[in-house]
């Protein structure tokens, strides 16, 4: 079984566009530091996946073919510094019904970050040691996905740098165990400090 970092994408390895966010390839430009994080965690035997929301599928802005378009700049990007990204896994839905949207994906689902069903496929598909495996986001949906998993959640200070507070209006956020500048210093840390952690999540 081998470890893996979970990476998100917006805001984590790539800017955070705002708006509606990345609606094509050339709304991908890369967090400096980001392809050779990735490398730096492959190098450390991590597998490296991206677990990332894409709502813009639900809400009509980016159908899937547009998507993979996305993914193969970012994909392209990463690996000018030797970032090799193993998986990528997203959820294309959003639970509400907007004129013009894809109706096929405004649906409630279990993938959607805080959701686990990403992760869960992840960790199905590559035989992934939970325990010894860590998440990297910029959003509380990512820290929140991340605790219910039972992973080390590393927050960023970049894009939403986890003050996306407003999601939780009526409860306690989740927090992260530790914020980092970027994802360079937040897998720098990871590699460097790799103890196996393995406690019980805390649903989010
Ligand atoms: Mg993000
Ligand atoms: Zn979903």
């Amino acid at each position: 079984m081998r470890p893996a970092i979970f990476f998100d994408c917006d805001g984590v390895l790539n800017e955070e566009p705002g708006g509606h966010g990345v609606l094509g390839p050339d709304d991908v430009h890369l967090i400096p530091g980001a392809g050779q994080a990735v490398r730096t965690a492959r190098d450390a035997g991590y597998l490296a996946i991206i677990v990332t929301n894409r709502a813009q599928v639900a809400k009509g802005f980016v159908t899937l073919a547009g998507l993979e378009g996305i993914f193969a700049r970012l994909r392209d990007l990463l690996s000018r510094d030797g970032g090799i990204v193993d998986a990528i896994y997203f959820c294309p839905h959003h639970p509400e019904r907007t004129p013009g949207g894809a109706p096929d994906f405004q649906i409630a689902c279990e993938c959607r970050k805080p959701g686990t069903l990403l992760f869960r496929r992840a960790v199905a598909d590559f035989d992934i040691d939970v325990g010894r495996s860590v998440l990297i986001g910029d959003s509380l949906r990512d820290i929140g996905a991340g605790r219910a998993m039972g992973l080390k959640c590393y927050g960023v200070r970049t894009g939403f740098a986890c003050r996306d507070v407003e999601r939780y209006p009526d409860r306690t956020p989740p927090q992260a165990d530790q914020m980092f500048a970027d994802v360079g210093e937040a897998v720098a840390f990871c590699v460097s400090h790799p103890a196996k952690h393995g406690q019980a999540g805390q649903p989010d």
